[in-house]
């Protein structure tokens, strides 16, 4: 029996990888191992069967006898063991949800709905490194592959707000502590709906700017505001997380030539859904219906959501997304600048469709891979 080994399952994206592969009846036919960096010898995740104690992953001689390598235990791992692993010989497939291979010649970045075709050939061509994407980039493909399929994007602009999720646990709490320090400030105000909405104002921004205000984690204040800012400065002006969304979008794609994809990603005060807004050069005037059928037919899992203001406030929101697989897109309107310049609003959840659920699936397609 195949096995294969778990590292960072206990994280965020590893335990919501752990949910849905429970949820899809997925731990059979092949022989799961957990392992740990910090927890040896401990308990693994209920799984509903026995499963040994946890392995050191930093153990090279068992990783070597693993056939497929799942981690979600970030890039910092990816980068001593990976190097190693592959020296020692080891010829086995390696699934990472970490950013450290995703660039590299040798790895495919994988979102199957959208590049099942570039999944199937690189597995023909006996490549071995299967990267998740950057959450922004996945979840904006989700949505709008279908016109990148037909040629009709010129180039593609993304706004994002992005969830504090994509920054990890503590950045979650720190959101919900800020919110929680917000909420008490202002309590007196609140409870007395005579008192002058200026004083609450007030008292929300002194809270805000407190020296006691928890920021450990962000830098700034996201409650009650934004940081237009994420991830580390390139040379050029934009985050890195702006740099991927070109680099990302046209690997997964596999585009001949690059299509220009920018933006500003600024970070909101959603706990796990990026939401973006798009502005879309269109290659020709393409009727907006039947840009609404392309996108709803792309997938199983994208919903077109009419621009009203009914079913925007309804569907088209972190509020309605979390924890489903479900990326609406709505807001599908021709902007006023010109026939071919299209606009249009999507969310979805960052670790599903922007982490676990794409590692989830391209397990099963090794899986499938090595039986066939
Ligand atoms: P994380 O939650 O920080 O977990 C990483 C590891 O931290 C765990 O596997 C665990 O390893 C250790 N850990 C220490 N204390 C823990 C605690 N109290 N609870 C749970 N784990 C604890 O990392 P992550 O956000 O899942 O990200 C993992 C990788 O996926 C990163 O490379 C990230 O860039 C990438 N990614 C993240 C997202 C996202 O939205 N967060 C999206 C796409 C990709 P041990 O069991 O070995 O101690």
């Amino acid at each position: 029996m195949r096995k294969v080994v778990f590292i960072g399952w206990r994280g965020m994206v590893g335990s919501v990888l752990m949910e849905r592969m429970l949820a899809e009846k997925d731990f059979s036919g092949f022989e799961p191992v957990f392992a740990t960096t910090s927890q040896i010898g401990q308990a693994g995740p209920d799984i509903g069967m026995d499963t040994p104690p946890l392995k050191d992953a930093f153990d090279l001689e068992m990783l070597k006898t693993m056939d497929i390598i799942v981690t979600c235990q970030g890039s910092d791992y990816t980068k001593k063991m990976y190097p190693l692993l592959r020296k020692s010989g080891w010829k086995g497939f390696w699934l990472d949800a970490a950013s450290a291979l995703r660039m590299e010649n040798s790895s495919v970045i994988i979102l199957d709905p959208v590049n099942r075709t570039v999944i199937d050939q690189a597995l023909a061509k006996g490549k071995k490194d299967f990267i998740g994407g950057n959450c922004t980039v996945s979840l904006m493909l989700m949505g709008v592959s279908a016109l990148f399929r037909k040629g009709y994007i010129e180039w593609l602009t993304s706004m994002t707000y992005q969830a504090a999720s994509g920054a990890g646990a503590k950045n979650m709490r720190e959101l919900v502590s800020q919110m929680d320090m917000i909420g008490r400030a202002s309590e007196e105000f609140l409870k007395d709906p005579e008192s002058d909405i200026a004083d609450l104002d007030q008292r929300v921004l002194e809270t805000m700017n407190h020296r006691n205000f928890p920021i450990q984690n962000f830098g700034a204040p996201l409650a009650g505001s934004l940081i237009p800012w994420i991830d580390s400065p390139m040379e050029n002006g934009q985050t890195r997380e702006e740099w991927k969304g070109a680099a990302e979008t046209n690997k997964i794609l596999q585009t001949r030539t690059m299509i220009p994809v920018d933006g500003i990603c600024v970070r909101i005060g959603a706990m796990r859904c990026h939401s973006q807004a798009l502005t879309i050069k269109l290659t020709k005037d393409i009727p907006v219906d039947e840009i609404m059928g392309l996108i709803s037919e792309s997938n199983e899992w994208v919903k077109v959501i009419p621009n009203t203001k009914e079913d925007t406030l309804k569907y088209l929101s972190p509020a309605n997304v979390t924890g489903t697989l479900g990326i609406p897109v709505g807001r599908i309107r021709k902007l006023n600048l010109g026939k071919e310049y299209l606009t249009l609003f999507t969310v979805g959840d960052q670790l599903l469709w922007g982490a676990a659920e794409p590692i989830r699936r391209m397990l099963t397609i090794l899986l499938e891979h090595l039986s066939s």
